[in-house]
């Protein structure tokens, strides 16, 4: 299937043994085909700095681990042809290189924007610029600096981090801090010739600041930005490209993200029917009931909110064991079976260090039923930038597992802003309480989206039950 002449013989022979009866034979699935499986023009090979993505989805068609090169382990992805089409895609002029990927979560974004920049660093242009332009961004932008800097295995220098989070652009202050900025890329630009920024998770109005200084000063630049919610201001809807198809998420899980607020809303891009099937439905959603303080019994639940309640941790942990997380003997292909890291807690508490345990909004008592349990876990900071910067950079390979069991092994206990931008086998959703009562917790507002969308797996879901 490698070869694309017989490829083409292979479906000149199909259509004429189906005299025109099958309609799905069109030039549309011929076109997806060759994109498909014609290698090298749709293939890229990236770091690995986790399991293969989408490993459930594709059983390993489509990505898979290529070895080591250069001593760093490499996996080869595939692309749809929607993804090809956005990086093959001339730019509109020579000078200004723009492009603003929008669609909902697990839908490759990220991918193509380390993709880009992997091809800007191969291409010579020495520096690429990740930019962070929201509070919750930072996980994305560590995870794509490094996967650009691993894939292109260039040196510290060719990714260069820039923080631009809380920046208010139209506050004097923020445009000043947009400004200087620019300033600097100028310099830069003076230099190089052109500056190039990648952007993910971001926020439109700071890109949009910073397209109109760039234009403005007359530097030549690359800028692509990535997001599920934007607002794409009127001068830069041409910039904007779609990916709809769910590549992250196993159908099981795409139908529950699917449920979110705004995807029903529209205000997040709802998702497309991906090229190829996905070989399976994924494995159902698991839930965990939380008996709230209305029902008479509570069968040893305990708090209002489920990160409030030991016995939810107790459950889940059995649950986790189950799944056979953590156990040496899973592996059912010598790959290495889920392990600790592989495992996000997520959800509205509060994990940051001066929450005391006793507060409302600290996962303490869930935290304390994992480990009675045997769980080890780590409760991550959403201000600790050492601590999210590890995660979003974690290797946990196939190699890497093997000599780092039982070492910094841990589940993730985080808010679920923290590790926007990341994936994990399984995601443990803890809901809140009812709508509105308290922040901004309930699943239909923000779990489906922000937690749930970033299990690649297995989502297991704490929930409130009445009655
Ligand atoms: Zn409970």
């Amino acid at each position: 299937m490698a070869d694309q002449t017989r490829l083409e013989a292979w479906w000149r022979a199909s259509l004429e043994r189906n005299e025109g009866e099958d309609h799905a034979m069109d030039t549309a699935t011929y076109t997806q085909l060759v994109a498909r499986f014609s290698i090298p023009l749709t293939t890229v090979e990236l770091f690995l700095s986790r399991q293969p993505r989408l490993q459930l989805w594709t059983q390993g068609h489509l990505v898979h681990a290529v070895g080591m090169e250069h001593g760093r382990p490499m996996s080869c992805i595939a692309l749809f042809p929607q993804q090809f089409q956005v990086l093959e895609e001339p730019p509109d002029d020579d000078d200004v290189d723009v492009r603003i990927l929008w669609g909902p979560t697990g839908t490759s974004k990220s991918v193509v924007l380390i993709i880009k920049g992997h091809f800007l660093l191969r291409k010579g242009c020495g520096t690429v610029f990740v930019l962070q332009t929201s509070d919750d961004g930072a996980a994305a932008a560590y995870l794509v600096g490094h996967q650009v800097r691993e894939t292109a295995g260039q040196g510290a220098g060719s990714v260069q981090l820039v923080n631009m989070a809380g920046v208010r652009v139209r506050s004097e202050e923020g445009k000043n801090k947009v400004q200087a900025w620019v300033e600097e890329l100028f310099q830069h630009a003076q230099t190089h010739g052109r500056v190039h920024i990648l952007a993910d998770e971001a926020e439109c109005d700071v890109i949009a600041e910073i397209y109109r200084a760039l234009t403005k000063r007359h530097i030549r630049f690359t800028l692509w930005a990535a997001g599920v919610m934007l607002d794409v201001p009127a001068d830069m809807e041409r910039y904007v490209r779609y990916l709809t198809q769910p590549l992250r998420n196993p159908p099981a899980v795409v139908r529950e993200v699917e449920q979110a607020d705004d995807m029903k809303k529209g205000t997040v891009p709802a998702y497309t029917r991906p090229p190829v099937s996905a070989p399976c439905d994924g494995p159902p959603v698991l839930t965990v009931d939380h008996y709230d303080e209305y029902r008479g019994d509570r069968q040893g639940h305990e708090g209002l909110f489920t990160w409030r309640c030991a016995r939810c941790g107790e459950l889940v942990a059995d649950m986790l064991r189950d799944l056979r997380v953590g156990c040496d003997d899973n592996a059912p292909h010598g790959q290495g079976g889920l392990t600790y890291s592989d495992v996000f807690v997520l959800g509205a508490m509060n994990c940051d260090t001066d929450i005391t345990d006793d507060h409302l909004t600290s996962p303490a008592p869930f935290i304390r039923g994992l480990e009675s349990r045997g769980v080890p876990t780590r409760k991550v900071a959403h201000n600790d930038t050492a601590a999210v910067r590890q995660l979003a950079e974690m290797t946990s390979g196939p190699t890497q597992r093997a000599a780092g069991r039982g070492r910094d092994e841990a589940v993730t206990v985080a808010n679920q802003g923290t590790v926007w931008g990341l994936e994990r086998h399984v995601v443990v959703y803890l809901d809140s309480v009812y709508d509105g009562v308290f922040g901004d917790g309930d699943a239909n507002r923000t779990g489906r989206l922000r937690s749930m969308s970033r299990s690649t797996a297995q989502v297991i879901w704490v929930k409130v039950v009445r009655t």
